[in-house]
């Protein structure tokens, strides 16, 4: 039987960081919001279905304004996600039907290929669990909050991890149903899904070769090398 696939697309942050008025995932590149272009890529990959993630207040706008204008047709459903992205990714798989894998993608990094998509979607059938991320280039150092070197990891094992991660569904939804058990789960500084698998199902994930400009737009500056890229992309 043919293997099914949602890939969820988490907007639901507030992109403090970036210090604008708009949200990041709503600021233009080219004359298309930066969620079109991360929609777009899962839209024209083999993924049978999509599920949007968005705040509250940006339900409706997102149905209207990014998923009917740009016409797509496998965005399922328009969530609302939580306070903190582990809690957005929560309340998208139980919302979740007919997937024997989930790709969870942060809808802030724009620069997702198809060619990425696919990779990944053959590897999860494989392992179960993997993600995509690049070698760090720089030396990595651990600074204590006194600004103090505590360790220099060997940088030959040192990746960045990117987005999408892919899992088995019911595998992934069982962990995060344990993690939101957690009585104090900000104490454990789960800052993507692989962590939230490691450490609830305990078994191996995957690395596997993203791409340098698959970047998450976070601070201004990356917005500046975003304009690059797509016009880079473009041409
Ligand atoms: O905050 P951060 O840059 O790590 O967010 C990564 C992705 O997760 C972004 O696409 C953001 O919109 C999303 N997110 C979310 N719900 C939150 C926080 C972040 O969907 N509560």
């Amino acid at each position: 039987m043919k293997n099914r696939f949602t890939a969820i697309i988490l907007a639901a942050g507030q992109g403090k960081r970036m210090g604008s008025e708009v949200a990041k995932q709503f600021l233009m590149l080219q004359d298309k919001p930066v969620l079109y272009y991360s929609i777009k890529a899962f839209e024209d990959s083999d993924i049978d279905r999509i599920i949007l993630v968005t705040s509250e207040d940006q339900v409706e706008y997102c149905r209207t304004n990014i998923v009917e204008y740009y016409g797509f047709q496998k965005v399922v459903d328009v969530i609302c996600g939580g306070k903190e992205r582990y809690d957005s990714v929560y309340n998208a798989l139980i919302k979740t039907e007919l997937a024997d894998y989930v790709l969870i993608h942060d809808g802030a990094r724009p620069f997702i290929s198809k060619d990425m998509i696919k990779n990944i979607m053959e590897q999860v059938i494989l392992d179960k669990a993997c993600l995509i991320g690049t070698p760090v280039k720089e030396t990595i150092k651990v600074v204590d909050c006194g600004g103090i070197i505590q360790a220099t990891p060997n940088r030959n094992t040192l990746w960045a991890a990117q987005t999408p991660q892919a899992f088995e569904y019911t595998s992934i939804k069982k962990a995060y149903e344990l993690f939101q058990q957690e009585l104090n789960p900000e104490s454990l500084g789960i800052t993507d899904d692989a962590m939230v698998y490691e450490a609830y199902c305990k078994l191996p994930v995957k690395m596997i070769m993203g791409d340098y400009n698959n970047i998450k737009l976070t601070t201004p500056e990356d917005l500046m090398l975003a304009k690059g890229i797509v016009k880079q992309l473009l041409c």
